[in-house]
């Protein structure tokens, strides 16, 4: 089965092999020197800036968004979410949970967040936290992750982004752009497998933590095992080998060309897919290159499409939240943005829509084969 859906995404070989490495302790050395290498490189990818706490927290990307939301605001400290799609929803899931203090400041989905209402927002009301999803999944729109950060400082305030589907695919320089609190899933743009969640967390940040409610998404008990090497849980091992490994391909590679090979595909992807009638769901010039959302020609069911395509070894996602039942979505995180996976996509579209030469249309796209 090929893994095309917004996460899981593909596991590379090199990855597959550190995840079969002889068990180890959570707090055996190697382990611990493993946890150290992997901080390394996500101070790299994510570059927070001098005294950020940089780790993986034991759990998926989700806990991520929860444990930036309890640690990063009390109960009485105004936040504000913003929110265009299914992700964003989920953050004010969180806030209800947590019976935060939360305003929620909704865009149309397939459009992005608009900066001029977001300043508006923060002029009307003293904020702790602005919270933003930087590229929605269910939608396939890239908000303005600049634009809102620059706001969002200007105010006072602290900036959450949530990274899940541009963290390591994409240059972000949190430092740059004034982010306060970043974070992914493994299983996302690193290809590894889920589980862990990535993320870092500025200076700035570490002064401002409020007083965190539970105990698992506690930050400074996830500092005890990452930074002073003591006990918190017993991390996945495992997970932390496929980590790395995962991370170590990313930096070979670089976030440029990462960012490159995710825009060359989604434009051949979209470009094949536009030829026979699909259309992108989210508005021109805020296209996420990671996931790719389109609906189907007129007459096509978007279920059928995806079973005959799970029936040729090909898994793809159907739409959700606003784009339930009206789209796929196509992942081209980390390992899925290849020529390969996407040469067989389309062999497989064209055998469920009774089409030739798809796959020569992508192909002659992607630059392969002259037109
Ligand atoms: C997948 C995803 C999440 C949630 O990740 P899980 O690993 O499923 O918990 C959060 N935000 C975005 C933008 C995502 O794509």
């Amino acid at each position: 089965m090929i893994l095309l859906t917004p996460g899981p995404s593909p596991i590379h070989p090199r990855v597959q092999q550190a995840l079969g490495k002889p068990m180890r302790g959570h707090m055996d050395p190697e382990t611990l020197a493993t946890n150290r290498r992997i901080r390394e490189v996500l101070k790299v990818l994510f570059d927070p800036g001098e005294g950020a706490l940089v780790a993986a927290m034991p759990g998926s990307a989700s806990l991520g968004m929860e444990a930036g939301l309890n640690n990063l605001a009390d109960q009485d400290e105004a936040v504000l979410l913003l929110v265009n799609g299914t992700f964003g929803e989920r953050m004010v899931e969180i806030a209800q949970a947590y019976r935060h203090d939360y305003t929620v400041l909704r865009c149309e989905p397939g459009q992005p967040l608009d900066p001029e209402l977001v300043k508006k927002a923060l002029s009307q009301r003293k904020y702790k936290l602005v919270t933003l999803v930087h590229g929605e999944t269910s939608t396939g729109v890239l908000n303005p992750a600049q634009e809102i950060a620059d706001l969002a400082t200007e105010h006072g305030a602290l900036f959450m982004l949530d990274a899940v589907t541009t963290g390591t695919m994409m240059p972000l320089s949190m430092q740059q752009i004034g982010v306060d609190y970043a974070f992914t899933g493994s299983q996302k743009c690193l290809s590894a497998p889920p589980g862990l969640a990535p993320f870092a967390l500025s200076k700035r940040g570490r002064e401002h933590l409020g007083k965190a409610r539970g105990w698992y998404s506690d930050l400074s008990r996830v500092a005890v095992y990452w930074e002073q090497e003591g006990y918190f849980c017993t991390s996945p091992v495992s997970l932390h080998f496929a980590l790395e490994e995962a991370l170590n391909m990313a930096l070979e590679e670089g976030l440029e060309n990462r960012q490159k090979r995710a825009e060359t595909m989604y434009a051949a992807v979209l470009g094949a897919l536009e030829d026979i009638g699909f259309r992108a769901y989210a508005a021109e010039g805020a296209r996420l290159p990671t996931v790719l959302v389109v609906r189907p020609p007129e007459g096509l069911n978007e279920a059928d499409i995806r079973k005959g395509l799970y029936s040729k070894g090909v898994s793809v996602a159907g739409g959700i939240g606003p784009t339930a039942g009206q789209v796929l979505r196509l992942g081209l995180m980390g390992e899925s943005a290849r020529v390969e996976h996407y040469q067989v996509f389309f062999r497989a579209l064209g055998e469920v829509l009774g089409k030739s030469g798809l796959e020569k249309a992508f192909l002659e796209r992607a630059g392969l084969i002259p037109a």
